[in-house]
């Protein structure tokens, strides 16, 4: 699905006494975490189920060259608690996972580690469902949907929902269009300087919407030909990769990598929206949000914003229906609306709005179904996907 840019090692020297694996689970929330070890075809991976409370655990499978073993574990724990709040704040019946298998995906891959993967996923019975992340392709979810039915993404012509990119996409400029209003009172961006970086997947859908409205766009990428065709195509400008973030714009539309937002970057940043698709697009939430709020540029949180991608996936569970998943989809607009304004009425940042726009709902939904339901509560009995019948 997206490049190997989004991720960023934490530098760590630290000793295994330095992560105490349950005071983890229990700051970050986490419900269950299954360590997978199969050394006879090479597997080593961790799956983690962050939050089941409103569903199954839904997020994707990455693999990647960590340094250590803990270095996997907390990107794991990380990333799917990150899933829940995506799946909640879009409305989605799902819960937050992920897993992460430990290895090259140049060279480490063969049929036999992901059919064994695909056997750990299946005896989770459907508390964890998976999909393609950085690291790996359609190949290795076609070998892991032998093996167990409790996959997403997988090919079109497998049944599945394809490339999610241009559903994100279309979300990521909804998202954007929800910033803009707020920003200048209305939605057009015709006339606006946008300024996207990257020039992959995307952005290149991407740039595509917001060419259509006539702003003046502007696009860079460490590959320059990606950048150069694009520019072509968008009839764009293309900008050196260390260049973008002081450009004179209106708009800055992270779409490569994590991170971009931070100590070095933030004070030369001229735009009124940060509206993008990378996922952790601030270096440190805790610091940066609230930087960015004081400067008054308006963040449109990235989890919020780019959930086109999950909103796919998650239509797949009902038969995939593309039409739906993108109206499901343009629903960010609203989303982020009501984010924005719930940010103002309460004098936070529009992270935090929507951190506790999300939990509400999860505490929400969790406390009705501490009733008696006996469709929510025996649908497992049925042989159906983990409380499918629940809302
Ligand atoms: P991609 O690999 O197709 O595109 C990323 C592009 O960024 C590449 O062309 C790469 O060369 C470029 N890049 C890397 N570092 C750069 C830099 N410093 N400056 C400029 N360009 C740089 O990936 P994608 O699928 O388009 O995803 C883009 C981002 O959106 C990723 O962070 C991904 O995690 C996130 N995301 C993607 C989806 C999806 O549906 N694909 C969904 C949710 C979030």
């Amino acid at each position: 699905m997206s490049s190997i840019t989004e991720f960023k090692p934490q530098e760590t020297k630290r000793t295994s006494s330095d992560f105490p694996l349950f005071s983890n689970l229990e700051t970050g929330g986490h419900e269950q975490v299954i360590v997978c070890s199969r050394p006879d075809v090479g597997l080593k991976a961790i799956i983690a189920v962050h939050n089941t409370t409103l569903g199954p655990a839904l997020g994707g499978t990455r693999m990647w060259m960590y340094k250590n073993e803990q270095e996997a574990m907390r990107d794991v724990l990380r990333l799917s608690r990150g899933m829940t709040y995506k799946a909640a704040i879009s409305g989605l019946n799902l819960g937050g996972g992920k897993a992460v298998i430990i290895g090259d995906p140049h060279t480490d891959k063969n049929e036999h580690l992901f059919r064994a993967f695909g056997r750990f996923v299946d005896s989770l019975g459907g508390r964890y469902i998976t999909a393609e992340d950085v690291g790996m392709t359609e190949k290795e979810m076609e070998w892991i949907y032998s093996e167990t039915k409790y996959v997403t993404g997988i090919p079109k012509s497998m049944g599945g929902s394809g490339d999610p990119s241009p559903v994100t996409a279309y979300g990521v400029y909804m998202g954007m269009k929800a910033a803009a209003k707020r920003a200048y009172g209305s939605d057009s961006l015709t006339g606006k300087r946008v300024a996207i970086q990257g020039a992959g997947h995307v952005a290149s859908h991407l740039a595509r919407y917001i060419a259509k409205e006539n702003a003046t766009l502007f696009v860079s990428d460490i590959y320059s030909k990606k950048s150069e065709a694009l520019a072509a195509e968008v009839s764009a400008t293309c900008v050196e990769p260390d260049k973008i973030y002081g450009l004179d714009v209106d708009i800055f539309s992270p779409c490569a990598l994590g991170g971009v937002i931070n100590d070095d970057t933030l004070p030369v940043l001229t735009c009124d929206v940060i509206a993008g698709a990378a996922n952790n697009i601030l270096d440190d939430e805790s610091v940066h949000a609230a930087r960015l709020d004081e400067l008054g540029i308006i963040y449109a949180p990235d989890y919020v914003i780019n959930a086109g991608g999950i909103i796919n996936i998650s239509s797949e569970l009902e038969g995939y229906n593309e039409e739906l998943a993108m109206r499901k989809t343009s629903r960010i607009y609203d989303t982020l609306t009501g984010i924005l304004e719930y940010a103002d009425a309460h004098g936070i940042t529009t992270l935090d709005a929507s951190n506790q726009l999300a939990e509400e709902r999860i505490n929400a939904v969790g406390n009705i179904g501490q009733m008696y339901s006996s469709n929510s509560h025996f649908s497992g009995r049925k042989g159906e996907m983990y409380m499918r019948d629940r809302r």
